[in-house]
């Protein structure tokens, strides 16, 4: 499982900065998950509960942000833009499938919060 690997970096990050920060308790995590990243935003809390478990950020909340995909168009230039994407991606406005993906392939913490 894909989500787990990156779920445990992400706990190992938010104790290490609690750690750094003196902090007693993680309460609070959001994340930014691309659309590309091949990570299934619900299945994140779910299994990083149970990973937190025992540990200071056991019982945190976990705030997903999905980060939709940006395709530049090689042929046209136009960026397409997708929320979910599909098998089928090409660009929006001339349909060629020469795309590079700009953003949306990684998945990142944008905050952990601190008590
Ligand atoms: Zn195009």
């Amino acid at each position: 499982m894909h989500e787990l690997g990156i779920m445990k970096d992400v706990l190992a990050t938010a104790l290490r900065v609690a750690e750094e920060n003196k902090g007693k308790k993680v309460t609070k995590i959001t994340l930014r998950v691309g659309a590309m990243s091949g990570i299934v935003p619900r299945f994140c809390s779910s299994m990083f509960e149970v990973i937190a478990k025992d540990t200071i950020a056991e019982g945190c909340e976990m705030i997903v942000e999905e980060e939709p995909a940006v395709f530049k168009c090689l042929d046209c230039g136009e960026q397409s833009i997708y929320e979910n994407p599909g098998h089928e991606i090409k660009c929006l406005s001339c349909g060629s499938h020469s795309l590079r993906l700009i953003t949306g392939y990684k998945s990142q913490i944008v905050n952990i919060g601190i008590i």
